[in-house]
């Protein structure tokens, strides 16, 4: 059912409003620059290897004196079958059948500070597990203490081997390169020590804030997407070199194909470059303006795209989507005969877009804390698609089957089983299943249930707020939950998301009975008429007085059938047209209404707006008093119909 929203000539001057604060917000606000790095990349198309040089510059930012650094090697996850990345792959079988040259790994052949070589003392650690043979984290000490502020730069040269493309990165056949998690990267040093996990088959990235200035050298025909803008471009022999430059952002990936088609246009001062496979040339356009869809609403929500370009990629091999800065990756599923009414395009551009501001800007630990990320950004796929195409039918909509992106992550929180918590480190959730819908689908519906019982101005300035206050910056669970006590401060929602995050269980309230019965003359002895006769939940209708008023007594009971707990509220619907609204704090596991009213009960509803999404399982959410299911939601619309339109019925606390 629809929801409440406001009146058009405030949304539009709330809009502008957001729109001119942002802009000099956003002019004024940049990241503090912890791990810089000017790198030069020289790409062997043939032997599937980048030649890598240049200078990595690392500054303490925390109180604490380090003697040692802590660098991921992402790419040795692809080394052999015993990373622990390959040994969580549940289908890792597969993977052996790569031939040797298939595999990926990186090397460094020097790591200097000044004339001190640190190679001499690096040692590969393994914070999250006990696996020995996995060489992702490396770690060596440093010849003398680095205090607070004080900074460290680095010589570094190597290579690194391109795996055949795994985890979205590396080459296809021998024209196709993406290029990612491919340079030695500085670990995040947190208040209490390095914060360095491995790579692993669920867990993305964590990193700190810089400026890449990277020397991209290709062979002459490739045509190049990556991190930042373009700064200068030539070819010499065989051979293009491209300089790429970023700020305030924490990784740099690059692209590199003969076989791209590139278009372009434009969204404010940004430009969009979207570079499509051979034969999908059909979906530029809706890549594009996807993109621009996207920017309007992120912007109009939270502040303008502070970058100067966006890259959108429609990736060779495998379709669906990953976010870089200032890069995404879009693959097209069913190439050129992808039916407008199937938005997938618009799903992977809207949720990779949606990543810039939720990992990009508001950089949390994707390792340990995914759903501050991917669940706000899920929970910001749901809001975009309903903005843009209505609360039915928007992600589907061909041939009479409708599906919205809001029903199918409540279809993936129904069908797949996740018996973990949603706040679990990425390689301790029992699966990839588990892992995505908790870090993605759960939070997204539990985050809609909250907008819509909150009241979507509400929702959206608390989320801004989150948004300005820990853009370039590292927020945990306990930022934003702080912040919501602060802006939302109904304990019961705080309960809820709390429950949501640390509880594995769902959220599920019903009518478990309803009953009505004509009250008959008193029986008994001793028993008292006058105060009988006080006992109303309602006044008789006008025109009719009390004394020849039939009355009727009915009951319903309310269930929480699930672990999750929120208000509700429950519609009663009376054989007369009368309706009775009950609230219920949906704190303990039942709670019974008792109702004298002049006419039989018909119906009881839970939740009858639909404000709870979260609330996974509808059949129990009506009963009728006669065994009749489908006339109650006509009841309902009915009801509600007339509660927009024109009346405002009394609400009666229990
Ligand atoms: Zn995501």
């Amino acid at each position: 059912m629809g929801r409440k929203r406001m009146p058009r000539v405030a949304a539009v001057f709330l809009v502008a409003g957001w729109v001119v604060c942002g802009r000099f917000a956003a002019a004024a606000v940049t990241a503090e620059p912890v791990a810089s790095y000017v790198l030069e990349a020289r790409l062997h198309a043939k032997e599937k290897l980048v030649h890598g040089r240049g200078q990595i510059l690392w500054r303490n930012a925390t109180d604490r004196t380090v003697e040692t650094l802590q660098f991921h090697l992402y790419m040795n996850a692809f080394r052999n079958s015993e990373s622990s990345f390959m040994r969580e792959l549940s289908w890792r079988g597969r993977y052996r059948r790569r031939k040797p040259h298939e595999w990926g790994w990186i090397e460094l052949d020097t790591l200097r500070w000044g004339s001190y070589d640190l190679l001499v003392t690096a040692r590969f650690i393994h914070p999250d597990d006990d696996n020995e043979l996995d060489r992702t984290v490396l770690e060596v000490g440093l010849p003398r203490p680095v205090g607070p502020g004080d900074s460290v730069r680095l010589n570094v040269v190597f290579r690194t081997k391109l795996p055949r493309i795994l985890a979205r990165t590396g080459y296809e056949g021998e024209d196709f390169f993406f290029v990612a998690q491919w340079f030695p990267k500085v670990g995040v040093l947190e208040p209490g020590g390095w914060n360095c996990h491995q790579f692993h088959r669920n867990s993305e990235f964590y990193a700190d804030f810089g400026t890449y200035d990277v020397r991209l050298i290709v062979p002459r025909d490739a045509v190049v997407g990556a991190t930042g803008l373009l700064m200068e471009e030539h070819a010499q022999d065989s051979v293009r070199v491209l300089r790429y430059r970023a700020e305030n952002v924490h990784d740099f990936a690059f692209t590199a194909s003969p076989l791209y088609r590139v278009y372009t246009d434009s969204f404010g001062s940004a430009e969009i470059r979207v570079l499509m496979q051979k034969g999908h040339e059909a979906q530029a356009r809706r890549h594009l303006e996807a993109a621009k869809t996207a920017m309007r609403r992120f912007g109009e929500w939270f502040g303008p795209y502070p970058y100067p370009v966006l890259t959108v990629v429609d990736t060779k091999g495998r379709a669906g989507g990953m976010e870089y800065p200032t890069l995404i990756t879009a693959g097209v599923l069913f190439g050129p005969w992808l039916p407008r009414g199937l938005r997938t395009v618009e799903a992977v551009v809207f949720h990779e877009f949606g990543h810039q501001y939720w990992y990009g800007m508001v950089a949390n630990n994707e390792f340990e804390e995914a759903w501050l990320d991917e669940g706000i950004n899920s929970y910001c796929e749901v809001r975009l698609f309903e903005e843009e195409y209505g609360p039915r039918g928007n992600l589907l909509d061909v041939l009479g089957q409708r599906l919205s992106d809001l029903e199918l992550q409540r279809m993936q929180l129904q069908l797949i089983p996740a018996p973990d918590p949603v706040l679990r480190k990425a390689w301790e959730f029992v699966d990839s299943q588990s892992y995505s819908v908790n870090s993605y689908a759960k939070v997204a519906v539990a985050l809609t249930t909250l907008e819509r019982l909150a009241g979507e101005e509400r929702w959206l300035a608390f989320l801004r707020k989150y948004f300005e206050r820990w853009r370039f910056r590292h927020p945990h669970t306990e930022d934003f939950l702080s912040l919501l006590r602060e802006e939302i401060p109904e304990p019961a929602y705080k309960g809820f998301l709390r429950q949501v995050l640390e509880v594995p269980g769902h959220l599920d309230y019903g009518v478990e009975r309803v009953s009505t019965h004509r009250e008959g003359k008193p029986l008994g002895v001793d028993f008292d008429v006058a105060a009988a006769e006080t006992d109303s939940a309602a006044t008789p209708r006008e025109g009719r007085s009390s004394a020849d008023t039939t009355w009727y007594r009915s009951e319903v009971l309310l269930r929480r059938y699930g672990e999750f707990q929120l208000p509700v509220e429950a519609l009663l619907l009376f054989a007369n047209g009368d309706t009775l609204r009950f609230s219920w704090d949906g704190a303990e596991r039942w709670h019974r209404i008792q109702v004298r009213h002049p006419a039989r009960l018909k119906a009881a509803v839970i939740d009858p707006e639909g404000k709870i999404p979260m609330d996974l399982n509808e059949n129990n959410n009506s009963r009728t008093v006669e065994p009749r299911r489908r006339g109650v939601w006509k009841l309902v619309a009915r009801w509600v119909y007339w509660l927009q339109g024109m009346f405002s019925l009394a609400s009666f606390l229990s």
